[in-house]
């Protein structure tokens, strides 16, 4: 008979509920691209830091005695900052409507644990950032999906699908706009559907708006911003992206101050509060000149890395899409099916990915995991290449792709 300790070993021990989400593609691609030396254009962080006044503040707050827990709804100077550069058409309390978060994963998560009950739905867009389904998970809501489907250069929705979604039992619906992976920005149009939904049937819009400064072509629009819509949003975003410091995992929501009271019951039991030096640094970078021209500065470097990476893999025969926004290009496989002996669709963007990885020496993530559905909106036929590095990294993949397919 096995003793207790060889069950507790042989045993799978994760909860139900998160069994079918597995290790994310992240860690994974990560892994792999480090064990076959490959060039990583997989997960989506900067190469080089934020500006140094952020860690000259950060220094000086731990100095300062800044080392015990913040309130939980955050330092009041950084809530300051975060109510004051707020897009919701009207002022906002920084005391009552605003909490800092452990990034933005943790302000999804705690507001919809905070949000929503067992067996509520909750709309989400596919191609969807990985940690959505998991919270609606750990949450007991039931995910909906909405296909985001290619239309030339950019992705969009059909509103028609989103109505006939969204229902009694619809408690929210959760917008990533500018859009991870697809770089697509929701047009007004586009937001001004999703709002007329959401105040049609009583529906909470929860705004994952981290990449709002990192826009190319067009302009952000906050969904929050749009009429009727500031009492009925979660705005959620973070310090990570904007200034190129994603490891201080510093997030925030914005919202109505019931709304940000039933997202604090959650925050508060999740992790109470988030590190305090950091948020006084941050507080320093949101009010500091400085800070936002490095932020432009970097914007406009993007910019140029977007268009080097677009132009360079439509040159070895990718069709590429054009990225509005944030960290990634998607390049549609179709056109290379051939270079690479497969059919055109005979192939998991997996499989793709894993063959690159060790034959070309390049690392990129397959988008198919974003997807309840791969084969609803081609989730298999797209690779998703990060283009926030330095231009020499991004250069030496690209050569290492030509050798591989040519062009
Ligand atoms: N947001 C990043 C991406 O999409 C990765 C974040 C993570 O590693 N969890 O690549």
């Amino acid at each position: 008979m096995a003793d207790d300790a060889t069950s507790v070993r042989s045993v799978d021990q994760r909860a139900e509920r998160l069994r079918p989400f597995g290790a994310t593609i992240f860690s994974e691609i990560t892994g792999l691209a480090r064990a076959h030396g490959a060039v990583n254009l997989g997960q989506g962080f900067p190469d080089e830091d934020g500006p140094a006044i952020l860690k000259d503040a950060a220094a000086r707050a731990l100095r300062e005695e800044h080392n015990q827990y913040a309130p939980l709804g955050g330092v009041p100077a950084f809530a300051e900052q975060i109510a004051r550069r707020a897009r919701l058409g009207r002022a906002v309390d920084p005391a009552t409507e605003v909490t800092v978060t452990s990034g933005c994963t943790e302000a999804i998560a705690a507001t919809m644990l905070g949000l929503v009950n067992p067996g509520d739905e909750v709309v989400l867009f596919q191609p969807f950032y990985d940690s959505y389904r998991a919270c609606l998970a750990m949450a007991g809501a039931t995910a909906r999906y909405v296909t985001l489907r290619r239309d030339g250069g950019r992705f969009t929705f059909d509103p028609d699908e989103l109505r006939a979604l969204c229902g009694a039992r619809t408690r929210a619906i959760l917008v990533n706009s500018p859009h991870n992976p697809t770089g697509t920005v929701f047009s007004r149009e586009e937001l001004s559907v999703i709002a007329e939904v959401c105040r049609e049937r009583d529906i909470v819009a929860v705004c994952d708006e981290v990449y709002e400064h990192l826009v190319y072509d067009g302009e952000h629009v906050s969904l929050a911003s749009l009429p009727g819509m500031a009492e009925r949003s979660v705005v959620c975003s973070s310090l990570g992206k904007t200034f190129a410091m994603t490891g201080w995992k510093i997030g925030w929501t914005v919202a109505s101050p019931e709304l940000t009271a039933a997202i604090r019951s959650a925050h508060q039991f999740l992790v109470f509060s988030v590190a305090t030096p950091l948020q006084h640094a941050a507080a320093a970078a949101l009010g500091s000149d400085e800070a936002w021209a490095w932020v432009e500065a970097m914007r406009e470097r993007y910019r140029g890395n977007r268009d080097a990476l677009s132009a360079a893999l439509s040159g070895i025969g990718f069709d590429v899409c054009g990225a509005e926004a944030g960290y990634f290009v998607m390049a549609g496989t179709g056109p290379i099916a051939e270079k690479l002996g497969v059919q055109d669709g005979g192939w998991r963007d997996t499989d793709l990915c894993k063959r690159m990885i060790e034959e070309a020496g390049v690392a990129c993530i397959p988008p198919s995991v974003f997807y309840a559905d791969p084969d609803d909106g081609n989730g298999h036929g797209h690779l998703r290449f990060a283009f926030c590095k330095r231009r020499e990294v991004l250069d030496e993949a690209i050569r290492r792709l030509r050798r591989w397919l040519g062009g």
